[in-house]
């Protein structure tokens, strides 16, 4: 069984890795400030894929605006499920 991911570095920062609860329409978000990475518990394959890309850009670079990011995380994720890239956790086992 593979070990949860509890933390990552972006750039040298090391960032919490949270999945759970998030408000209604988030689907995930990123603080700097606090150096957390949260992912909503429930989001499931392709959307779960690009909005783990979306906030991995967002916290490696923070100068970028939404719709560069936005772009870039939908280009990225697609790439990566049409090359069979999957998340094989459940959110039992992810969460925090
Ligand atoms: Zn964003």
């Amino acid at each position: 069984m593979r070990k949860r991911v509890k933390t990552h570095m972006f750039r040298g920062r090391r960032f919490q890795i949270m999945f759970g609860a998030l408000p209604r329409n988030w689907l995930g978000y990123v603080s700097r400030t606090d150096r957390k990475l949260a992912i909503k518990s429930g989001v499931k394959g392709l959307e779960r894929l690009d909005t783990i890309v979306h906030e991995c850009l967002h916290a490696c670079y923070p100068d970028l605006n939404e719709d560069a990011v936005n772009d870039g995380a939908g280009d990225m994720a697609r790439l990566l499920w049409r090359l069979g890239y999957r998340d094989t956790f459940s959110d039992e086992e992810t969460e925090t």
